[in-house]
This record gives structure tokens, C-alpha cells and sequence, in this order.
């Protein structure tokens, strides 16, 4: 296992599509025991393979609060089956240090995905929850998507990126739901 290094936003690798896994095999196990020891290093709540710089179809993600024990959870190839209800709170990335903005998400998901032994799970994100949360953030990683393209207050979030030397919002990405 090794601690990778995160990519900053700016690199182009966050960007891109990630690719469906074809096989849970040895590489990706040890590709997911790398995200889960990069995550916990830099203190995250989840952590997408493109972050690291691998563009495939896997987030791990672990809310469970400092007094408990560890609880990894890993989706890998995951599908949104179900989602409702709208909420808006704060949320940062790893790949923007120092920068929370405001952002809509849905209060209730349900996930499908492959877990590290190639087997096939369904989970339930309850209505508000940090999990539900965490699910879209992270799901949104896989498509390129990142949580400032989706913020509530466009000046706010330019500020709080000029103020950690990020590159500016994209107004293409901007999305609104
Ligand atoms: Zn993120």
C-alpha cells in the first residue's frame, strides 16, 4: 500500500471521464487499499481513483466519526438507482484545500456498485446524511464533475479560489439543477 499523491484542481485528470472496471482483480484491490490509505492520511471523507490520477470507475468513502472505529466503504462501478428530495449545504474536496462552498445535493440516495471482492451491493444514503452526501460528491469524480461546478453562490466560491491560488470557476461547467 502506498499514499498517492492527490491531484490539485487544475490538473486535467479531473476532468476526464473514468472508465468502467472490467475485472476487480489483484491491481485494482491494490489500487483501492492505495485510496482508502490516502484518504485517511490527508483526514478525507472520500476519495475518487481520478484524484489520484487513475480514471476508472471507483470511490471510497468512510463517514464514520473519529471516536468510532474505521468503516471503509468501497463502490466500485456505481450506479445512482434512486434519488429524491433537495438540500443544500458546505462541502470541500481534497482536490481543493481550504475551499468550502455551499452546494445542492438530493437528501436521499440509493447506490449499486461492486465492492473489493467483486461482489454486487446495493446502499441506501439516508435524507441528509453525510453518506448520501459523499455518494454524489464523489460519484460526480467518475464523470468529471466537481462539487464547485455545482455551487450556490458562483462570486463566493471565486473568492475562496483566488484566496488558495486555484484556477477560476468554468462557467461551461457550471451546472444547474
Ligand atoms: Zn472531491
Amino acid at each position: 500500500m502506498a499514499i498517492r499523491r492527490i491531484l490539485k484542481y487544475g490538473e486535467q485528470q479531473l476532468r476526464q471521464p473514468s472508465k468502467e472496471v472490467f475485472k476487480v482483480s489483484k491491481k485494482i484491490q491494490d489500487l483501492v487499499h492505495d485510496m482508502l490509505e490516502t484518504m485517511y492520511s490527508a483526514n478525507g471523507v472520500g476519495l475518487a481513483a481520478p484524484q489520484i490520477g487513475e480514471n476508472l470507475r471507483i470511490f471510497v468513502i468512510d463517514v464514520s466519526s473519529d471516536k468510532e472505529p474505521l468503516n471503509p466503504l468501497v463502490f466500485i462501478n456505481p450506479k445512482i438507482i434512486k434519488k429524491s428530495g433537495s438540500i443544500c449545504s458546505q462541502e470541500g474536496c481534497l482536490s481543493f484545500p481550504e475551499v468550502y462552498s455551499d452546494v445542492k445535493r438530493a437528501e436521499y440516495v440509493m447506490v449499486k456498485a461492486t465492492d473489493i471482492k467483486g461482489r454486487s451491493f446495493v446502499m441506501e444514503g439516508k435524507e441528509g446524511s453525510l453518506l448520501a452526501r459523499a455518494i454524489q460528491h464523489e460519484f460526480d469524480h467518475l464523470d468529471g464533475v466537481l462539487f464547485i461546478d455545482r455551487c450556490t453562490d458562483v462570486e463566493k466560491t471565486e473568492q475562496e479560489l483566488a484566496k488558495n491560488n486555484l484556477p477560476k470557476i468554468q462557467p461551461e461547467k457550471l451546472i444547474k439543477e
